[in-house]
């Protein structure tokens, strides 16, 4: 990175030569040299064919603070490090971490741990990276943590550099007996483990924020620890299963929102005739009863819908404020037909058939309006 303090071009009194004025120089040269124009004028013309611009209409007329500008280049210093919020304490990176958790939590709500490992502010030496305690200044740099190298490339033209501290690594400090248990880099990763608690009915994806509980390090104030709570992917039987207490039919459940999506095969028998039950044990182990009288029909792909046998609504942080509301529960009916039937029972539904596609069938070729076929009639019940 090179800064140029380019004063050769100028006219003015040399008695402007203060720390100040460089300063500003240095301001005007990182102004000019982020925008591609003004950079052309400056490398052409210098300062004045800059300000010549600047009267013209162009350019940007304010200047950035000369110090900000360093912490740009070079980080730290007066606040505001590659993470800070300027001027306040430097803050180190978040950190995400993805928690999976099965349907039935979000349903009936848990709290639980996780287990993070994360940077952590060594314990034996409390981040001094020293065996003894003892921090000596770099006195390569001074302590500043870098060095500046300065030349003169013309009267009047200055290159100066500035760059890390080799002999600290940038630091500004070293140590002559190292902490045994993080050597000397005064932190280590360590697991941590976090309390979580999910309440009922909360949105699968959430984002939880732990303040301040990401990576710590002696130089920074820890920056947040974010949480994604999202769904597991249901599980059956065999490898990773869930508890068998729970089998139930939790693994079966699609969530959306609020409600519940849940799919019922009925055989033919039943989808036609009715005279049937079903006993949908929930998420929490509750039964949803579901069932039609003889006679009562269910068209296949027919979504019943139960009210109040969805999700629990969310209520963030509150508890038993009040009646506790659900979503609702979505039955879709699929219905499977017999492959194969007995010889005798397929000869008396045969026969069952014929008697009645004669006496009372429906035309359906009728109401299509589609031609007649070539060969006999085409009708059903
Ligand atoms: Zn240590
Ligand atoms: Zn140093």
């Amino acid at each position: 990175m090179v800064i140029r303090l380019c004063h050769a071009h100028t006219d003015a009194p040399r008695n402007d030569d203060t720390a100040h004025q460089k300063f500003v120089s240095v301001a005007e040269a990182y102004d000019a040299l982020i925008d591609p124009t003004t950079r052309k004028i400056y490398d052409k013309y210098g300062h004045e064919g800059l300000e010549q611009h600047k009267q013209g209409g162009g350019g940007h007329h304010h200047h950035h603070d000369p110090f900000d500008l360093f912490n740009r280049f070079f980080g730290g210093g007066g606040g505001g490090g590659p993470f800070g919020h300027g001027g306040g304490q430097r803050h180190g990176p978040p950190m995400e971490v993805r928690i999976q958790v099965p349907l039935r939590d979000f349903y009936t709500g848990r709290s639980t741990q996780f287990t993070v490992t994360k940077q952590a502010v060594c314990g034996t030496c409390e981040g001094s990276g020293s065996s003894d305690g003892a921090v000596d200044t770099c006195k390569t740099c001074g302590g500043r943590g870098v060095v500046v190298q300065k030349h003169m490339l013309a009267p009047g033209i200055f290159q100066q550099m500035q760059r890390p501290c080799d002999a600290c690594g940038g630091k500004g400090t070293t140590i002559r007996h190292p902490c045994a248990t993080c050597r000397g880099a005064r932190v280590v990763r360590e697991p941590e483990t976090f309390d979580l608690h999910i309440e009922p009915g909360m949105p699968a994806g959430i984002r939880l924020t732990y303040e301040n509980e990401a990576d710590e390090s002696p130089d920074w104030v820890a920056g947040d620890l974010v949480v994604n709570v999202v769904e597991q992917e249901p599980r059956l039987a065999g490898e990773g299963a869930p508890d068998p207490t729970h089998r139930a039919d939790g693994s079966f459940f699609r969530r959306r929102g609020d409600d519940l999506f849940w799919r019922e095969v009925l055989s033919l028998r039943e989808a036609w005739m009715g005279d049937w039950t079903r006993n949908v044990t929930h998420l929490d182990g509750h039964v949803v009863p579901l069932g039609r009288k003889r006679g009562m029909v269910v068209q296949p792909g027919a979504v019943e819908v139960v009210q109040g046998e969805g999700m629990p609504v969310w209520r963030p942080g509150g508890e038993d404020e009040g009646e506790k509301r659900f979503g609702a529960l979505l039955v879709e009916y699929v219905v499977v037909l017999p492959d194969k039937m007995e010889k005798g029972m397929e000869k008396e539904f045969w026969e069952t058939w014929e008697k009645w596609r004669r006496k009372k069938g429906v035309d359906l070729l009728k109401d299509s309006g589609r031609p007649a076929p070539v060969k006999g009639r085409h009708d059903e019940l």
